[in-house]
């Protein structure tokens, strides 16, 4: 059941039609209403195989379309139980999605509810960071599906506003994140938790030896589903790789957005503060960027994150945990500020953009000291890179260098970058134990996110309600990551 074809959500063949799966013409007009004709690779291998009943392991980057691969064949084998009794008893959770975090669950959610808006079917998402009680009503009312962040969910069990006594299918979706994430211990708590007769379905972006463990430890045979190399990047990327000092990063991301006209763009940085860092330069640049990151408010985040979907928000500039599985469409590019330690998560990362079969462009600003990293990159993708540099730029720094031997000041902002603190999830540079940074700091650098300057502000466009705008949080900058 293995195949190869390069991962990509671009249509399987195009004989092939959601029509020809036996799907309920419930959920084929929920299709047609997405604009969905023809099923992607995984898809069309993964719906078949799930609608047996069989329990299936895919191999499946993001973009792939492989959430539609799991939920439709799920929400068509609920059906012979829907019921629009009012009834909460005659609503059990019977499916069960996890993610590994709360934008992935939502998305998720999202797509599961489009996809069965015209059944009877119901389902709710459930992530930490947010207020129980709504989703305790939610729960309470009964609903088929659950997508639930590994956390919360156990939060609601013990508290018992969930039971999953009845639960048939279980979905761990991007597992291999799960697992970085040291969710392992929550997940094994909750497979124990579930009927033992049940069907599983695991997505994962890559499959190291770890997640095979995981999958013999609860799988049943399953089918193998993989639409492409394990850790390939989509064809339909563009990768670039500019060579640029470390000191002119900052500039050269404003510089590159400008010189393409970006207005879309994903950057991603490998620390918290650098992130926020990034952000502030950029909007003084006077581009409408924002940052999004283990510790801003889920709320801050969606709002975030639905600002940069409307196009009010030109760049997102995120660190890994924060922008997993975030579904953009047709996002034209993202830019590595910095290259990740962990070479998979590049994979991730550029998987942002070319999704569906659109042309995307990957481009990663790297400095000597990274040379590593990108051959790190480069044996896991299987791809030599050519280093280029970075055609007419000038980077302000050395602007501002030459100026200060003139005897002029220098800008206000220009600061030192030491001191960021690493995401979560930030490993050693081989792969081991966490880093733990305990270098002097900068104080300025765990001052909380705040937006620029008032006058700066007055002349741009509010992007996000002030109720919104982040809380000093230094507490939760100086210490671990908010509680889920
Ligand atoms: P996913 O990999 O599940 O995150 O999906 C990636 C993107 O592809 C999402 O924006 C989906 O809405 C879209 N998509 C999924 N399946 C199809 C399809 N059959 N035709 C067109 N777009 C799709």
């Amino acid at each position: 059941m293995s195949d190869t074809t390069p991962a990509s959500a671009a249509p399987a063949a195009p004989a092939v039609r959601f029509e020809d799966f036996g799907l309920s013409p419930d959920i084929l007009k929920a299709l047609a209403e997405q604009g969905y004709v023809h099923p992607t690779p995984i898809q069309a291998q993964a719906i078949p195989v799930v609608l047996q009943g069989r329990d299936v392991m895919g191999a499946a980057q993001t973009g792939t379309g492989k959430t539609a691969g799991f939920s439709l064949p799920i929400i068509q084998r609920l059906l012979a139980y829907a019921s629009t009794s009012v009834s909460p008893a005659r609503h059990p959770v019977r499916a069960l999605i996890l993610t590994p975090t709360r934008e992935l669950a939502d998305q998720v959610a999202d797509n599961v509810k489009a996809y069965s808006r015209f059944t009877p079917l119901r389902s709710t998402v459930v992530f930490g960071g947010i207020d129980m009680a709504p989703q305790t009503a939610a729960l309470r009312a009964g609903v088929e599906i659950v997508i639930a962040t590994p956390g919360r969910l156990l939060d609601h069990v013990q508290q018992k506003t969930v039971n999953l006594s009845q639960t048939q299918i279980l979905v761990m979706d991007e597992a291999d994140r799960m697992l970085d994430m040291g969710f392992l211990p929550d997940l094994q708590r909750i497979i124990n938790l579930l009927p033992k007769q049940r069907q599983n379905l695991m997505f994962s972006a890559t499959f190291s030896p770890e997640i095979k463990k995981l999958a013999a430890s609860f799988q049943n045979n399953p089918v193998t589903i993989e639409v492409a190399r394990s850790n390939a990047t989509a064809e339909t990327v563009t990768q670039t790789i500019y060579k640029v000092d470390e000191s002119a990063k900052l500039d050269a991301v404003g510089y590159i957005i400008r010189e393409r006209g970006l207005k879309q763009v994903i950057v991603f940085s490998n620390t918290k503060i650098g992130a926020s860092r990034l952000a502030r330069q950029l909007e003084k640049d006077g581009v409408n960027a924002s940052a999004i990151h283990g510790d801003k408010s889920q709320s801050e985040r969606m709002a975030a994150l639905e600002a940069f979907k409307q196009g009010q928000i030109e760049v997102l500039v995120a660190t890994d945990v924060a922008a997993r599985g975030l579904d953009i469409a047709e996002l034209p590019c993202v830019i590595n500020y910095d290259l990740p330690y962990n070479a998979e998560d590049y994979v991730h990362r550029i998987g942002r953009t070319g999704r569906a079969g659109a042309s995307g462009d990957a481009i990663s600003l790297f400095c000597d000291k990274d040379e590593r990293l990108l051959v790190d990159i480069e044996k896991l993708i299987k791809k030599k890179f050519e280093r280029a540099e970075l055609a007419g730029f000038t980077p302000r720094t050395r602007e501002r260098h030459e100026r200060a031997e003139r005897g002029e000041r220098s800008d206000r902002g220009e600061r030192s970058e030491r001191g960021g603190r690493p995401e979560r999830s930030e490993r050693s540079r081989d792969g081991g134990a966490p880093v733990s940074r305990r270098e002097k700091v900068d104080p300025w650098f765990l001052k909380p996110y705040e937006p620029t300057g008032v006058e700066e502000e007055s002349t741009k466009p509010e992007i996000l309600p002030k109720s919104n705008r982040p809380k000093p949080k230094v507490a939760a900058l100086l210490g671990g990551m908010p509680k889920r």
